[in-house]
C-alpha cells in the first residue's frame, strides 16, 4: 500500500480519473490533507463513505516517525527519523531572519562520496519517496504551528544526505506537493535542490518549467582540486558542468545557479583559487554561496581561517562575483550532514 502523501496533485487526479472520479476528488483530497490537515480517510467529510472505504483499501498516510531531537541555542533543530524499514534519516529547521527553512534528506546514505561529508561514509540504501521528504517538512511545520499558530515553514532545500538528481523522479513529486497552492502552498523561489553536478539531471530540471532555485556544489575552481574532492567530477568535470549550467539557465527562463563553495584550508582558499573560481564562473552569472567548513571526521580537512575567507570573498566581490559567507548553525549540535545519524549507529 501507497502513502497518499507520495502522491502530487497531477499524479492523484491521474489516480483518481482511474478509479472513476472526477478531477475536482484530488483537490478535496488535497486540501484534507494539507490545509485541514487529517490523517485519517473517515474525516474526510465531503467524501462518500464508499469511497473513502475505497481510498483506505489502496492507501495509507505513512509519515517518518520522529526518533531523536537536538535544539541549538541559536534555534537550529536537528531530528533524526525512523522510516518504515527501520532505517534513519536527518532533518534540520533553520531559523532565519526572512522564515523558517527546513533542510531535507533525499536518500538513505549517499553514493557521491564527497571527501568532505559525513553523509557520504555510509552508502545509500536506498530512496526516499516523497512521502518520507514530505513527512520530514510536514513534522517541523506541525511543531512550529503547536508552538506558535502564526509560523510555519517558509523554505525547504534538498540539501541533506543524497544526491537529489540520483532520486529525481520522488525529489520532483514532492517538490510538486509543496509547492501546490492545494499542497503546502511553498513558493517555487522558496525551493532550492541542490545537486553535486550531475550534468543529466541539471539539464532535465532546467526544462521542467519550475521556477524553483538550483544550488550547485562546486566546492573547487579546477579539476585537479574537484576530483580529489568530489568522485562525481570524474564522470562530469568543469568542462561538461559548467556548460551544462549555462544550458540550464537559457532553458529555464534566464534562471541564474548558486554554487556552494566550502572553504578547507590549504586546499581551495587560496587567491589563487578565488581567482580561478572568478573566471570559471563569470560565463554562468551564478552566485557563490562561501561555506566555512565544519570537521567532522578524521579526513584532515581543516576550517580556512577567518582571514582566508573573507581574503577569498573580498576577492569575488571585486571581479563582481555576486557571493556570501554562509550563517553556521547549530555549532553547539551534530549540525553537520549526517553527523546525527552516524552517531547514533554508533550507539552514542
Ligand atoms: S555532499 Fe551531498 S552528494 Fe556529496 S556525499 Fe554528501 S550528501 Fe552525497
Amino acid at each position: 500500500m501507497t502513502s497518499i502523501y507520495s502522491y502530487s496533485l497531477e499524479d492523484l487526479t491521474k489516480l483518481m480519473q482511474a478509479m472513476g472520479q472526477s478531477s475536482y476528488r484530488s483537490k478535496q483530497i488535497f486540501s484534507w490533507l494539507y490545509q485541514k490537515r487529517v490523517a485519517s480517510f473517515d474525516e474526510m467529510s465531503d467524501i462518500a463513505k464508499g469511497f473513502r472505504e475505497r481510498l483506505k483499501e489502496n492507501f495509507n498516510f505513512y509519515r517518518p516517525t520522529m526518533r531523536l531531537k537536538q535544539e541549538s541555542s541559536d534555534g537550529t533543530i536537528k531530528c533524526l527519523f525512523r522510516l518504515e524499514d527501520g532505517q534513519e534519516v536527518e532533518g534540520v529547521l533553520m531559523h532565519y531572519v526572512y522564515g523558517y527553512s527546513v533542510c531535507v534528506s533525499s536518500q538513505v546514505g549517499c553514493n557521491m562520496s564527497c571527501a568532505f561529508c559525513a553523509s557520504g561514509l555510509l552508502k545509500k540504501k536506498r530512496n526516499l519517496t516523497p512521502a518520507e521528504m514530505l513527512g520530514q517538512v510536514l513534522y517541523f511545520d506541525e511543531m512550529l504551528r503547536a508552538r506558535d499558530p502564526s509560523t510555519h515553514v517558509t523554505h525547504v532545500v534538498v540539501m541533506g544526505t543524497g544526491e537529489p538528481f540520483d532520486n529525481y523522479d520522488n525529489v520532483l513529486s514532492f517538490i510538486r506537493i509543496i509547492n501546490s497552492q492545494f499542497g503546502l502552498d511553498i513558493g517555487a523561489r522558496h525551493i532550492t535542490v541542490s545537486t553535486c553536478g550531475v550534468v543529466p539531471g541539471i539539464l532535465k530540471f532546467g526544462k521542467e518549467g519550475l521556477q524553483v532555485n538550483l544550488a550547485i556544489s562546486l566546492h573547487a575552481p579546477t579539476n585537479e582540486i574537484r576530483d580529489q574532492l568530489m568522485p562525481i567530477n570524474h564522470a562530469y568535470p568543469l568542462e561538461q558542468l559548467i556548460p551544462a549550467i549555462i544550458q540550464y539557465g537559457k532553458d529555464s527562463g534566464g534562471r541564474r545557479v548558486t554554487f556552494e563553495y566550502i572553504l578547507i584550508k590549504d586546499v581551495n582558499d587560496t587567491i589563487d583559487c578565488a581567482r580561478q573560481l572568478a573566471k570559471l564562473i563569470a560565463p554562468t552569472f551564478g552566485y557563490v554561496n562561501l561555506i566555512p567548513y565544519n570537521p567532522v571526521m578524521e579526513n584532515g580537512f581543516e576550517r580556512s581561517p577567518d582571514q582566508n575567507i573573507e581574503l577569498f570573498h573580498n576577492f569575488l566581490l571585486q571581479k563582481h562575483i555576486k557571493s556570501t559567507v554562509r550563517k553556521e548553525f547549530g555549532s553547539d549540535i551534530d549540525a553537520a550532514c549526517g553527523q546525527l545519524r552516524a552517531k547514533h549507529k554508533d550507539g552514542n
